[in-house]
C-alpha cells in the first residue's frame, strides 16, 4: 500500500497513515507517535518549488519538537505530494552512563557514540579502537588480558559469528602496526554489534567495580550510623520507659 501524504492549499498536512507515524524521539528516547505542528505555507512552496520540505512535529511523549525532511513527489495545483520516506534531521543519540569510567576513556567513547549516532560507522570504528587503547592504559597488561577473556565470553553469550568476532578482535585488540587493511569496514549491523560489545566491556572493566565499591561503602556507612544510634539509647534508656 502506498501511503498518501500531501499539503493542501490551506496549509494542512493530509496523511492517511498519520496515526501510525512513530519515531524514536531524540529528546526523550521514547518510541513515540508524533503530531505535525508546523507545516510550510502552500503558496510559499508553490512559488519556490523546493525539492525537499521540512515539517516540525511534536513528540507526543515529551512535546519536544522533531524535524523531519521529505522529498516532494509532485507539485499539483491543489496538493503538494510528499514522499512517504523521510529523513530524521536529529537522530536519537546513543547513550552510556559514564559514572566510574576514567576521563580519557569517556572522552574517546563519547566521540564514538557521536559517530555512531551520525551513521559514520568507520569513524566509529576508529574511535572504538582509541577507546580500547585508553582503557588498556588504565587497566594495564593484566586488565587487557581480562578484557580479552571477557570478549571471548561475550562471543559465546551473544553467539557471535566467527567473522564478527574477528572484526571485534581486530578493532579492539589490533594495533596501528598490523598489516593493512588494519581496521575492518563496518556496515550498520556490524557497528551495532560492536557498540553493544564495547558497552559491555566498559561496564565490566569500570562500572561494575565502581558500583560495587559504592554499594559496599554505603553499607558500611549505614552500619556505622546504626552503631552510633544504638549507643546513646543503651546508655540513657531506663527499663520502665519505652
Ligand atoms: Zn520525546
Amino acid at each position: 500500500m502506498i501511503m498518501a501524504l500531501w499539503i493542501d492549499p490551506a496549509g494542512n498536512l493530509q496523511h492517511d497513515q498519520a496515526q501510525n507515524l512513530v519515531v524514536t524521539c531524540p529528546h526523550c528516547q521514547a518510541v513515540a507517535h508524533i503530531t505535525p505542528t508546523a507545516v510550510p505555507r502552500f503558496a510559499d512552496l508553490q512559488a519556490h518549488k523546493p525539492k525537499q520540505v521540512g515539517i516540525v512535529y511534536l513528540c507526543d511523549a515529551c512535546h519536544a519538537p522533531i524535524f523531519l525532511r521529505f522529498m516532494v513527489r509532485i507539485y499539483g495545483a491543489t496538493r503538494i505530494e510528499l514522499s512517504s520516506q523521510f529523513t530524521e534531521v536529529e537522530r536519537a543519540r546513543e547513550k552510556f552512563a559514564f559514572t566510574y569510567v576514567p576521563e580519557q576513556v569517556e572522552l574517546m567513547f563519547k566521540e564514538a557514540l557521536v559517530c555512531f549516532s551520525a551513521g559514520a560507522f568507520n569513524a566509529f570504528t576508529s574511535m572504538c579502537r582509541r577507546t580500547a587503547q585508553a582503557a588498556f592504559d588504565e587497566l594495564g597488561a593484566s586488565g587487557k588480558l581480562r578484557l580479552f577473556d571477557e570478549l571471548n565470553h561475550l562471543r559465546q553469550l551473544a553467539a557471535l559469528t566467527p567473522e564478527t568476532f574477528l572484526k571485534l578482535k581486530s578493532i579492539l585488540f589490533g594495533a596501528e602496526t598490523d598489516p593493512r587493511p588494519g581496521l575492518p569496514l563496518l556496515d550498520s549491523y556490524d557497528a551495532g554489534v560492536v557498540l553493544e560489545v564495547v558497552k559491555e566491556l566498559l561496564y565490566e572493566a569500570f562500572v561494575r567495580k565502581g558500583k560495587l565499591k559504592q554499594a559496599m561503602s554505603v553499607r558500611r556507612y549505614f552500619l556505622d550510623e546504626t552503631a552510633t544510634n544504638i549507643e546513646p539509647l543503651v546508655r540513657s534508656g531506663t527499663s520502665d520507659e519505652i
